[in-house]
């Protein structure tokens, strides 16, 4: 058998509406689909300004474009992230600045981003690591006292919440990504939502994402001319990824509920081996409700976490690490960091090892992995007392 670290789940509708969608119209931008796709997350999840995008990637820029981030303007993030959310913010001439994570959570560490707060700070871009809500009400606070924005990072975070409260609705702005690695998929895909005491970022952000016109208003009779208005870019997908999506989001809980069962799967027969400490499952605070979009385990160091990686491998059992930091990546050392600025973001990106999940991971597959596990940590090189 091989499992693979990860496969896409097909919910068995979406051929259905992409072909539903294929016989309208509108495969273009703003069709039929989308405007399902934003009305099931008002009903859903309340979120009232949803602006479908290509992907997270341009969510971020668009919501730097939206904050007026300007030349020198300092974004505080965490360094454990993929490099879009740091992208959004050079592409305007601003820089990204790294603060640390916290070891129990891998999101950003309220006092470090605190401590890297300067008269050009602009904004803080919390990053939601694995659909595990970083500690907004710590950082919203922290915003409100300095005058920042919040913009979500929550790439990882739709249908998960934080102190009751959805990911990607407690900043100024969120950004969801759609891409066919995360939870539910367009392919590729993304979502911008918008906080309701920004009424007026609305209509900017659908003519930044229509070329900088506003042919929305002009489809919708507002003006009799379609022109050119303000700074733009093409970020509107067409109907038939919305299709995808939506056949994916009407089947969200049971997707959710699915991954659920995977990581108490992991989570109830690995347990022996935490208590035994050769090694820290990723752990839920009682404040998260996550979506279960990763399951991860933390060696004591980055031997260990290779040879397992390497020896699961052997045994066809596809484990994966994540993120290389940014601050210590060529682009980050070439803006002026050093790998030793954050310590507990190198450590753990060393000895983090994410195990298969794939929403449709079958019993004999998943028993199969934890079988291999068990086989490779029982392997006596392995028996020294490891991460806690
Ligand atoms: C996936 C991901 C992105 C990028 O999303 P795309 O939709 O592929 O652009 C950005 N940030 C994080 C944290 C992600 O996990």
């Amino acid at each position: 058998m091989y499992v693979p670290f990860y496969t896409p789940y097909l919910t068995g509708k979406e051929l259905e509406l992409v072909t539903d969608a294929l016989t309208r119209t509108e495969i273009g931008g703003d069709g039929f689909y989308t405007k399902k796709v934003k009305s099931l997350f008002e009903a859903k999840y309340h979120i009232k300004h949803l602006i479908p995008m290509t992907s997270c990637t341009h969510a971020l820029e668009m919501a730097m474009l939206l904050i007026n981030l300007q030349p020198g303007d300092e974004v505080i993030m965490p360094s454990f992230t993929f490099p879009s959310t740091a992208n959004a913010v050079v592409l305007r001439g601003g820089k990204p600045v790294f603060a640390e994570i916290e070891p129990d959570t891998l999101t950003i560490d309220p006092a470090d981003l605190e401590r890297k707060i300067t008269a050009q700070t602009k904004a803080i871009l919390p990053v939601h690591y694995g659909g595990i809500g970083a500690k907004m009400d710590r950082i919203m606070e922290i915003a409100v006292r300095n005058r920042l924005y919040v913009v979500e990072d929550a790439a990882q975070g739709v249908n998960a919440s934080y102190r009751e409260r959805y990911l990607g609705t407690w900043g100024d702005l969120g950004c969801f990504s759609f891409h066919s690695t995360k939870n539910f998929t367009a392919g590729e895909g993304g979502a911008l939502v918008i906080n309701p005491i920004h009424p007026d970022l609305v209509e900017r952000a659908e003519i930044i994402a229509q070329k900088g016109t506003n042919r929305r208003q002009f489809l919708e009779g507002q003006v009799d001319k379609y022109s050119w208005v303000d700074h733009g870019s093409s970020y509107t997908p067409s109907d038939l990824l919305m299709a995808l999506l939506y056949a994916q989001l009407t089947e969200s809980e049971t997707i959710t509920a699915k991954r659920r069962a995977i990581h108490e799967y992991y989570q109830f027969h690995l347990q022996k081996y935490e208590d035994d400490g050769l090694f820290r499952m990723i752990r839920v605070p009682e404040d998260c409700r996550p979506n279960y979009h990763l399951f991860y385990l933390l060696f004591e160091d980055q031997t260990t976490r290779d040879r397992i990686k390497d020896s699961l491998k052997d045994e066809g059992v596809e484990a994966v690490i994540h993120y290389v930091p940014l601050h210590s990546s060529p682009m980050g050392l070439r803006l002026g960091y050093y790998e030793a600025d954050l310590p507990v973001t190198e450590k753990i990106s060393r000895i983090l090892l994410r195990l298969p999940f794939s929403t449709g991971l079958t019993a004999a597959e998943l028993e199969y992995v934890v079988t291999k596990i068990k086989k490779v940590l029982e392997k006596k090189e392995c028996h020294k007392q490891l991460y806690r």
